[in-house]
Parts: structure tokens; sequence; C-alpha cells
């Protein structure tokens, strides 16, 4: 095993890639992060000439050190084959000036299909070597509850239990789960918002009775949400694609750099994004667009994070969301792997629902997100 990874609160805390992906928050509750994220770049020119199966293997190999080739390969065959609507994956269309990338031709038609078909088979993968299975613990504002399972649906060596708000998923979305068919599949609603829901997930994950319980019966507990690298990474792909297409299109240069302007809820998508940017991704700015639960578009203006509002709910219930997981994982990279500093901001988060960056923080944070 390598220890590519460990927890944003513990440098102490470690794990390969495969371990990660099978346990998804480290037992500090921190998340899994690479130190070395971008050492080694991505060929920029290798990728414009590969298909986007190809592209994810390659890139999916960078950040994903313990997994071979092969594996990789078989990962992305069974995730994006037969799976899409479109050859393309994630095809890019103009609109006006600008462009879109469609991620909404998966399984599902929600753009988190693109990780949740290949998270299924990172996992798979990696309870090879071991005598366990997988029990997926996940919370949802909407689409990942779907998504998720439909990735897992009867994958060998997997149960997945879903978690939702009840009354605040749209109807397709609520219908999406309750239908959902497979031998393995379990929906619960929860009294509470998306927030109240993931929090106690979080909680499962970090008790340890229920852990003891679990590991007397072989089972890993394990999540689906973007707080698992093995869902994080598959996003990264996109990124590259975007830019591929809009080169090779010839809308810009080679060397140009682009803006990403990514709806954001728990801080994974635009994460992505941000990896993408340290592989060597030419970005110009990430635009980290919220709706009216804008916890996020005041910390990025003042450096505070203040999760003590109306949480409102909206026409986009998957932005519905005051605690923003991923943003856990840009602090570590933006005080330059200071685990102490950001444990210290997490639990304020969890004392009082506040906390407050540095100005010099702040200023990188703004530097290349708005
Ligand atoms: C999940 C989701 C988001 C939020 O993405 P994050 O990775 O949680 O920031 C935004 N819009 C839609 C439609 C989603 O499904």
């Amino acid at each position: 095993m390598v220890t590519s990874y460990h927890s944003t609160r513990n440098k102490g805390i470690q794990a390969g890639a495969r371990e990660a992906v099978l346990t998804g928050i480290a037992s500090d509750g921190g998340l899994f992060v690479r130190p070395d994220l971008g050492t080694e770049k991505a060929d920029l020119d290798r990728i414009l000439n590969q298909s986007y199966q190809e592209n994810a293997a390659y890139i999916l190999g960078l950040l994903l050190p313990d997994y071979t080739e092969e594996e990789l390969k078989q990962a992305v065959a069974a995730a994006y084959t037969g799976t899409f609507a479109d050859e393309a994956i994630t095809p890019l269309k103009p609109v006006g000036d600008l462009h879109v990338l469609e991620l909404f031709h998966g399984p599902t038609s929600a753009f988190k299909d693109v990780a949740l078909t290949m998270l299924p088979q990172l996992m798979s993968i990696a309870l090879q070597d071991t005598e366990d299975s997988a029990m997926i613990l996940t919370a949802t504002s909407g689409d990942t509850g779907k998504a998720a399972l439909s990735g897992f649906r009867d994958v060998n060596r997997t149960g997945i239990a879903v978690f939702y708000p009840e009354g605040k998923v749209s109807q397709i979305q609520y219908r999406q789960m309750a239908t959902q068919q497979g031998s393995n599949v379990k929906v619960f609603a929860v009294r509470g918002n998306f927030d109240d829901a993931q929090s106690a997930v979080k909680q499962l994950f970090l008790d340890e009775d229920l852990g003891q319980w679990a590991a007397g019966q072989n089972i890993r507990l394990s999540s689906a949400n973007s707080i698992n690298v093995g869902r994080l990474v598959p996003q990264v792909v996109y990124y590259f694609e975007a830019w591929k297409q809009l080169v090779n299109q010839g809308v810009i240069g080679r060397d140009d750099k682009v803006s990403f302007s990514v709806p954001t809820g728990n801080f994974g998508d635009v994460l992505a994004g941000y990896y993408a940017y340290r592989l060597g991704l030419p970005v110009k700015k990430f635009v980290v667009a919220s709706n009216a639960n804008n916890v996020l578009t005041e910390f990025i203006t003042t450096g505070v994070y203040d999760r003590n509002r109306p949480f409102v709910k909206t026409i986009s219930p998957s932005m519905d969301i005051l605690i923003s997981s991923n943003l856990e994982r840009l602090l570590y990279y933006m005080t330059d792997g200071n685990t102490e500093q950001v444990a210290a901001w997490m639990q304020e988060l969890a004392e009082t629902g506040r906390y407050e960056v540095t100005p010099e923080v702040l200023e990188r944070i703004r530097s290349l997100f708005e």
C-alpha cells in the first residue's frame, strides 16, 4: 500500500487510495487529501488527443496511485460503456458567448452519474484486497441518492442505504429513489434538512458501537458522498474534457485560460475543478455559484463562514446546503497543509457554527475563486 492520503485534520491518519475509497472519511472526521497533489502534472497534449475514457483512466491514475493501469481501464470501461446517452460522455455546447458542459447524459440524468458510475467500480476493486463487503451510507439533497442507488445496484459485495430530508427533495427525485430496483438498496426519509441528514450520516461513521458491530460482520461502512475521494476524482476528468473540446473546436488556443462557473452545494464539483488546476489545467477563475443559501458567497467575500442563518428551501435543492463539506479540503490546500489550523476551524464550526480564516488565506482563495 502506498500511503498517499492523510486526513485534513491530522497528518498521522494515513491511508492508501484504495483504503481511502473504502473508508470514505478519516477516523477523526477529517477528509482524505493528498499532500503532493499536482506534483506530477497531467500531459495536456496527450489529453487533447485522447477519448473521454482514455483521459479518465489517465487522470485517475495520477490521483489514485495504488490502482493499476489495468484496473483503472477496466473500471472506466464498466462505468462509461453504454451508460451515457452521448458518446462524448460530457459534450460541450455553445450558448451565446459561453459554453455549457452537458453533464446530464448519464443513467439518472444527474451530473453525479459521472462519478457515481465510477465509484462502485473503484470500491469493488479495493474490496478484492479484503474479505469484506461494503455498506454505503449516503445523505442526499436529491440527486446523489438516485445516482448512487443506480450505480451500486446489485454491485457485488456492496449494499447501499440513502437518507434524504423528508419533503425537501423534488417529486421527481423522490419517485426516482422510492422506485429504485435492486437487491441491495434501501431508502430512508429523515426529519430535518440535508445538513441534518449529512451530519447524522457522518456521526454513524464515527459511532464506535456501530463500527465494532460492522467489523464483526466483515462489513465496511463507507460513503458515496463527495467526502469520498473515489467520488471526487472522476469529476476532475470533465474539466480537462471541457478544455479539450474548447481547444479542439478552435474556440481557444492551447494555453488560453478558462473560467468555470459551477453551481455549488457541498463544494465537491468545484473542488474537482481545483484538482484539475493543480494537475496543470489552464484555469483563470472558478465562479462558485450559490442560491439563496449563500454561505459560500459570504465566505469568499468576507472570510467568515457562518452557518447560523435560516435554511432556505429553494427550487435547486442540491444547492440547499449550509455545511459545505469539501471546503475543508480547499482550506487544507490554502493553508499549505496546516492540519492543526484546519482541525481548529472545523471544531469551531461544529461548536459555534462559525469560523473565520486569516486575511492571507482569504486572499489566496480569492485569487482563484469568486
Ligand atoms: C449535487 C448538485 C449540485 C452541488 O454540487 P456539489 O458538488 O455538492 O457542490 C449542484 N447542482 C446539482 C443539480 C446537483 O445535483
